[in-house]
């Protein structure tokens, strides 16, 4: 890609016109300008492993959803107050993945809109206006997501300006949380607690709202039984149980199409987005009929771009992709490969305390010491390593101290291996230094 302006201008042209607050990676980012299936492109010639893009889940570059996209825009694009065939056939195709029941879908462009949505109705499905979220989340960045996004590394002061209708649980971390390993299950009883003393304070909940694995914090799995006892809860007060699915659903778990499956958990309201467009703002709200019907009453619902012929060949095609690539299959098989390597060198050097997370949705801890010492320089360092290393890997988490590792779908055997290679080769070399 030519352009007449050196990388350094790029850069500063970058943070004036896109806003400093918008960070980017890295403090000599590399200027990508391409990509092919988990492999990015730099403008010197050089390529990335790309560890990072959850998004991007049937990888860069494909084909068949720039075929269909092209093709659709040719022929129409525009509002789904139109009547047209797109919009009809995806949300049945999304429905179908969905649990019995959850037959009804509102289509919007991201996942702070789908989230946002989904408070929307369980608020009008109830009467009542409170949420319950869990610490450590981040859910978007909309009035309503942002309130009850409680992730400290995007947001310091996050747990000290909540709304007064955001009640919060502590998040269930059994690796750095109050309770660890084997007594994890006691963060449900903390939590029937708190929901007790909310009772006797008189707090009616319109709603539960949870990631079923905390994305944010780095692919840290619920504890066993977490999800389905606090649905049990919520629901024994008439609230009603909003799955976040915008991390970890469309089979990039392996074993699970959604992330509530890996909990045993039937949600009311399901919030989707990223993965669903493979990078083309789409988000949807799935839900039963009951429920979106309740939202209904309020008033009418409508998103400009949202269900537009484009999004939904685009979102139809996704799901197609995925089912003929075989990708969630190959996800189960590519996670446990890499799960099992991230351990081995968890065994071998003491700075990578744990791996989190299951399938293509993993993370491992930097520490120096243990939970308790997260170091966050660590992981920095380790990802800057990294890139020298030609691989693509970003911090995450409260203390950015986990690395989160999520490609596309399409990695396989050999990627898989040179990421442990070059993760291996990064560890000995700040082993060596640590020595000098
Ligand atoms: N929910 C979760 C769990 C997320 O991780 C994110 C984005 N990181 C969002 C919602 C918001 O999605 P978007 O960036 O598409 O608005």
């Amino acid at each position: 890609v030519a352009s007449s302006r050196s990388p350094q201008a790029l850069l500063d042209a970058r943070d004036h016109a896109f806003a400093r607050v918008q960070e980017h990676y890295y403090a000599a980012p590399p200027r990508i300008e391409r990509g092919w299936r988990h492999h990015l492109l730099d403008t010197d010639g050089r390529g990335y492993l790309d560890m990072v893009n959850n998004v991007a889940i049937l990888g860069h570059g494909e084909s068949r959803i720039a075929d269909a996209v092209a093709r659709q825009l040719r022929l129409l694009n525009t509002n789904s107050r139109f009547h047209y065939e797109a919009v009809v056939a995806f949300s049945e195709e999304l429905a179908a993945r969905a649990p019995d029941g959850l037959d009804t879908v509102l289509l919007v462009n991201s996942g702070s809109e789908a989230v946002d949505l989904a408070i929307r109705i369980a608020r009008a499905a109830t009467g009542r206006t409170d949420i319950l979220a869990l610490t450590e989340a981040y859910h978007g960045w909309t009035v309503g997501a942002d309130a009850i996004s409680t992730s400290l590394g995007d947001n310091p002061g996050a747990l000290e300006s909540r709304p007064g209708w955001v009640h919060l649980l502590d998040a269930p971390n059994a690796y750095r949380g109050r309770h660890r390993g084997a007594d994890a299950g006691r963060y449900l009883e903390d939590a029937l607690v708190r929901l007790a003393e909310l009772d006797g304070a008189g707090v009616e909940l319109a709603g539960l709202v949870a990631e079923p694995i905390f994305g944010n914090g780095g692919g840290i799995l619920l504890p066993d039984g977490y999800l389905a006892g606090l649905a049990d809860a919520v629901h024994a007060r008439g609230g009603i149980v909003v799955a976040d699915e915008v991390q970890v659903s469309y089979g990039r778990l392996g074993a699970h199409f959604w992330g509530f499956e890996q909990q045993g958990v039937e949600p009311d309201v399901i919030a989707v987005a990223k993965a669903m467009g493979n990078g083309h703002p789409l988000g949807a709200v799935i839900t039963t009929r009951a429920i979106a019907e309740a939202f209904a009453v309020e008033g009418s619902f409508f998103s400009s771009a949202g269900g537009s012929p484009v999004s939904c060949v685009v979102g139809s095609t996704v799901l197609r992709v995925l089912d003929e690539d075989g990708l969630q299959e190959n996800a189960r098989v590519m996670g446990d490969r890499l799960h099992a390597g991230l351990l081995g060198l968890c065994e071998h050097f003491p700075g990578l305390g744990a791996v989190h997370g299951m399938g293509l949705y993993l993370g491992v801890e930097v520490v120096a010491g243990g939970p308790d010492a997260p170091d966050p320089d660590g992981a920095r360092e380790i990802c800057e390593a990294l890139l020298e290393e030609g691989v693509i890997v970003q911090p995450t988490g409260d203390h950015k101290n986990v690395l989160k590792i999520k490609p596309p779908l399409t990695i396989g055997e050999e990627a898989v291996a040179r990421f442990l290679d070059a993760l291996e080769r990064v560890m000995v070399r700040r082993k060596a230094w640590a020595a000098l």
